[in-house]
């Protein structure tokens, strides 16, 4: 599923509970997985994190807007800005989880996809959510003089480790 298909899927879900005034759009957060824009009328989801679960958890995706839906339909109707009883009320009605936050084991986080590696000591030197553009001059390695002389050499790596 892309994102515009996703849009679209949104889009008639919140029409069907009266949200039409309302926008859907992607951003780019890493953590927040959906958010509730109550004076700009907007639902936000995570894009990196749509994408990580769209094809083993489109369940929890689901869930996200859902969730973001029941905020909003409890501050139009009710005036409620938390995860209180009225909240969990609309949850009911449009079939969320009345579960306040979700919980890793649920939701597939964004890692990094690369690690750039001493390939002596293992230290981490640095983390890349895509080859970085050096990569593209070095190949997959560089080596770093040191002040003393000697070099270090470092390796980008695929990060196994979730
Ligand atoms: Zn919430």
């Amino acid at each position: 599923m892309t994102k515009q298909e996703f849009t679209v899927l949104a889009r008639q879900e919140m029409s069907r509970f009266a949200l039409s005034g309302w926008s859907f759009a992607f951003d780019n957060a890493k953590v927040i997985f959906g958010r509730c824009y109550f004076y700009n009328k907007k639902i936000t989801m995570s894009l990196p994190l749509f994408e990580a679960n769209k094809t083993n958890n489109f369940i929890q995706v689901w869930d996200t807007l859902l969730h973001e839906m029941a905020h909003a339909l409890a501050f139009i109707h009710d005036n409620h800005h938390q995860h209180g009883k009225e909240w969990k009320e609309w949850c009911v009605k449009v079939g969320a989880k009345p579960q306040r936050c979700y919980t890793d084991a649920e939701v597939t986080a964004v890692t990094h996809k690369y690690h750039l590696v001493n390939s002596k000591t293992g230290e981490v030197a640095g983390k890349y959510h895509r080859k970085p553009r050096w990569v593209k001059d070095c190949g997959l390695s560089f080596w770093h003089q040191r002040e003393d002389g000697t070099h270090e050499h470092y390796q980008l790596v695929p990060n196994k480790a979730k």
